[in-house]
């Protein structure tokens, strides 16, 4: 039996069986490449769901793990963290917000999100507010709050009664926010590109509408960038390329570039909600992944997310050569390097037939292709990717 398949039939017997999992084994990766338990080498355009902003064990990162790891790896959050203090300090600087909560998870920095819209709100205004507004196709998590938050039933099945307090209107709809509103509303919460959703980019004027509204009428307004954020779009918040900016600002995912870490920014004012005793986490923050967290940050504001729009770019503009080429694929979206592609059929096969040649790229909204490519891919590996998907979508016809 192969090495992979031993593995797997571990795996099965070992683990819940809580995931659609692909029957692939990877241990070991470099760069853009990963491998599987029999050596098969693949180009990997998953990136761990948008995680690994710099591919698979980067130098420097590995190196600030194991500086850190030397020196000090946890201690609690009753004393003051010196890497915490410092990526505390780079996110503020580098974005329009100014305090930051970490925590370990999308999921947790949602929840953290959350507790503080309430918390601020029924403070400022009364016990009576503290519904949040979200959006259909959105993905806020697995824990029962964010689960709730996220406004798609196939998440929601078996998990019920979820907490209440949220409120579904359509994505992309600014008159049916509106009229969504009622007094105990206290936030809308939102991703500025949403990812699992099927790749939909929020339209300017929308954004734009949603801010001003929110802001005459006081409520709160919540980016969840867990995937679209650290400079996955281009830009190194997807806030940016909108002109305009939330209350509270979710991150996770690329933030430690691989390293488990999540992290709430929130204005000043909202943040001092939060006192002493209102919200922790045990891990959260702590010494090692703050120390990685500080190094990926500093290299995504080092010009890699301007490379990522770059390359974004080229790699859409490939993407919709494809698209005109297929009459069975129906639409290219997405901002920097998070790109999908919609098909008129479910995109299992061709995620396959991509696996069989060596490339690893995702399906999500069972039609959607989505593209997760290190932010620091190089075009020549781009072409080698389209070439790839272009013999994968020939094989549909
Ligand atoms: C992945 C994701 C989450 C959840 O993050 P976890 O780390 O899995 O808890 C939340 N929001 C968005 C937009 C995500 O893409």
């Amino acid at each position: 039996m192969s090495r992979q398949k031993e593995l797997i039939e571990q795996g099965q017997k070992y683990l819940m069986n809580n995931v659609g999992r692909l029957p692939l084994c990877l241990v070991r990766g470099e760069g853009p490449y990963v491998w599987d338990a029999d050596g098969k080498k693949y180009l990997d355009f998953v990136g761990g769901l948008a995680v690994n902003a710099f591919g698979h064990c980067p130098p420097f990162l590995v190196e600030a793990m194991l500086e850190q790891a030397r020196r000090l790896i946890h201690v609690s959050n009753l004393y003051w963290i010196e890497p915490q203090i410092e990526l505390a300090r780079l996110l503020v600087e580098n974005s329009a917000l100014d305090k930051a909560f970490f925590c370990n998870s999308g999921a947790e920095a949602n929840e953290a999100a959350i507790k503080l819209a309430r918390k601020y709100a029924k403070e400022k205004y009364g016990p009576e507010k503290y519904e949040i507004i979200t959006m259909t196709d959105s993905f806020h998590g697995r824990t029962l709050a964010t689960v709730a938050a996220t406004a798609q039933p196939r998440f929601h099945r078996g998990f019920e009664p979820l907490p209440p307090g949220f409120k579904y209107v359509p994505f992309n709809d600014f008159k049916a926010l509106k009229e969504a509103v009622t007094p105990a509303t206290c936030a809308v919460m939102l991703e500025p590109v949403q990812g699992e959703g099927g790749v939909n980019v929020a339209d300017p004027g929308y954004l734009r509408e949603v801010a001003a509204f929110c802001r005459e009428k006081g409520l709160l307004l919540i980016f969840d960038e867990v995937q679209c954020g650290m400079g996955r779009t281009g830009k190194l918040f997807a806030y940016e390329h909108y002109g305009v900016v939330p209350d509270i600002l979710t991150l996770a995912k690329a933030l430690g570039g691989g390293f488990p870490i999540g992290a709430t920014l929130a204005r000043e004012e909202v943040a001092a909600a939060f006192r002493p005793g209102d919200h922790s986490s045990t891990f959260g923050g702590n010494p090692l992944a703050c120390a990685v967290a500080v190094a990926a940050v500093r290299a995504i504001v080092g010009g890699l997310a301007e490379k990522a729009a770059v390359t974004g770019a080229y790699f859409r503009e490939k993407l919709a050569e494809l698209a005109a080429k297929y009459p069975f694929v129906k639409e290219v979206r997405g901002l920097g390097l998070l790109l999908g592609m919609e098909l008129d059929r479910p995109g299992a096969g061709v995620v396959a037939r991509c696996q069989e040649e060596g490339l690893l790229i995702n399906c999500t909204k069972e039609k959607v292709l989505r593209f997760l490519p290190p932010l620091n891919i190089e075009k020549s590996l781009v072409d080698e990717a389209v070439a790839i998907l272009d013999r994968a979508l020939a094989a549909e016809e």
